[in-house]
C-alpha cells in the first residue's frame, strides 16, 4: 500500500507561479504612531518593493533618535536638564549688565567648544566653569554642552556631581550586595569620552577623596579625555582645597577657564516657569 506521502507526491501539484507572490512595487511597511516620526511601524526599518519585485529595507530616522535617547540616558543627565541646549541658554535673564556680557561670552565659548570638539578632543581639553555664586548657570551650561555633543557629535559623556560621585564610590565599598563594584565605577569615570564633574570643591576634602579625584583626573589627562568642571573655587585657589598634590596643576593643563556671572538666576528661572503656568491657567 502506498503511503499517503507517496500518493501526494504523485498527484500533480504545481508550484504557484512566481507571479502570484510578486508584490506591487512601493512601500510595504505600514507607518504607524509607534514611530515618533510616523514613518515606520516602530521597528526602525522601512521595507519597500522595487520594480523588479525585490524587497529592500531603509533605516528610519527614529532608530538614530532612539540611539541618542540611550546616550542621554547613559550620560546620567538629571531629568530637569535633559532638554538643555546651548541655544536655549538664556543670557538676557541676568539683571546686571555685567552678568549679561559675561554670560554671552561663556555661551560663545560653549558653542565654539562644541563646534571644534574634535580639535579639543585631540588636545584632551575640557572647560572650567567658575563663579563664586551658586545658581549662576554653571550646571545648566555644562549640561547644555554635553547635550549638544551628544546631538552633534554622537559623543558618549557622563555627568556626575563630585559629591554624588564620592558617595557612590563610598557605597560601593560598604555595600557588598550591590552589583556596582568600586572598580568598575571608578573605571566608568576615568574612561567616559567626556566627563562633567559638577560642583568641584563643595565636598569635604579628605585624603581619600583627594586620592580618588587625583586618580580620575590623572588618568583622564594621560589619555587626553576631555573633562568639563564646574566649581565655586577659582583654579588659582585649588591648591588650598587639595593640598596633597597634583589636582590644581592637572586641571590647569586640562581645561580652558570660563568665568560665569556672579549672579544667581535660580529664582528668576523658577519665577519664569511659574509665570508660564499662570498663563496656562488663566488665559
Ligand atoms: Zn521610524
Amino acid at each position: 500500500m502506498d503511503k499517503i506521502q507517496d500518493l501526494l507526491l504523485k498527484t500533480n501539484i504545481s508550484n504557484d507561479s512566481e507571479q502570484m507572490f510578486r508584490m506591487k512595487p512601493g512601500r510595504s511597511t505600514e507607518a504607524t504612531a509607534k514611530c515618533i516620526y510616523g514613518e515606520c511601524d516602530g521597528s526602525g526599518l522601512i521595507y519597500s518593493i522595487k520594480e523588479d519585485g525585490q524587497e529592500i529595507a531603509r533605516v528610519c530616522k527614529c532608530r538614530e533618535y532612539k540611539k541618542q535617547l540611550r546616550r542621554i540616558k547613559s550620560a546620567r543627565i538629571p531629568t530637569d536638564h535633559v532638554d538643555n541646549t546651548i541655544k536655549d541658554f538664556q543670557t538676557e535673564i541676568y539683571k546686571k549688565e555685567e552678568s549679561v556680557s559675561i554670560a554671552r561670552y561663556a555661551k560663545k565659548v560653549a558653542s565654539c567648544y562644541v563646534e571644534q570638539y574634535y580639535e579639543m578632543e585631540d588636545m584632551g581639553k575640557g572647560l572650567y566653569l567658575y563663579s563664586k555664586t551658586k545658581g549662576s548657570g554653571k550646571t545648566r551650561l555644562s549640561i547644555a554642552i554635553i547635550n549638544d555633543l551628544i546631538i552633534k557629535h554622537k559623543v558618549k559623556p557622563i555627568y556626575i556631581s563630585v559629591v554624588n560621585m564620592l558617595n557612590e564610590m563610598k557605597n560601593s565599598f560598604s555595600n557588598k550586595e550591590t552589583n556596582v563594584n568600586s572598580y568598575s565605577l571608578m573605571e566608568s569615570f576615568k574612561q567616559a569620552q567626556v566627563l562633567v564633574l559638577d560642583d568641584l570643591g563643595v565636598e569635604k576634602t579628605t585624603e581619600w577623596s583627594e586620592e580618588v579625584l587625583t586618580q580620575i583626573i590623572d588618568e583622564r589627562m594621560s589619555y587626553k579625555r576631555p573633562t568639563i568642571i564646574t566649581s565655586n573655587i577659582p583654579i588659582s585657589l585649588l591648591q588650598q582645597k587639595y593640598p596633597v598634590g597634583r589636582i590644581k596643576s592637572r586641571i590647569e593643563k586640562m581645561t580652558f577657564p570660563v568665568i560665569m556671572p556672579e549672579e544667581s538666576i535660580r529664582e528668576l528661572l523658577a519665577k519664569q516657569e511659574n509665570d508660564k503656568i499662570a498663563e496656562m491657567f488663566f488665559k
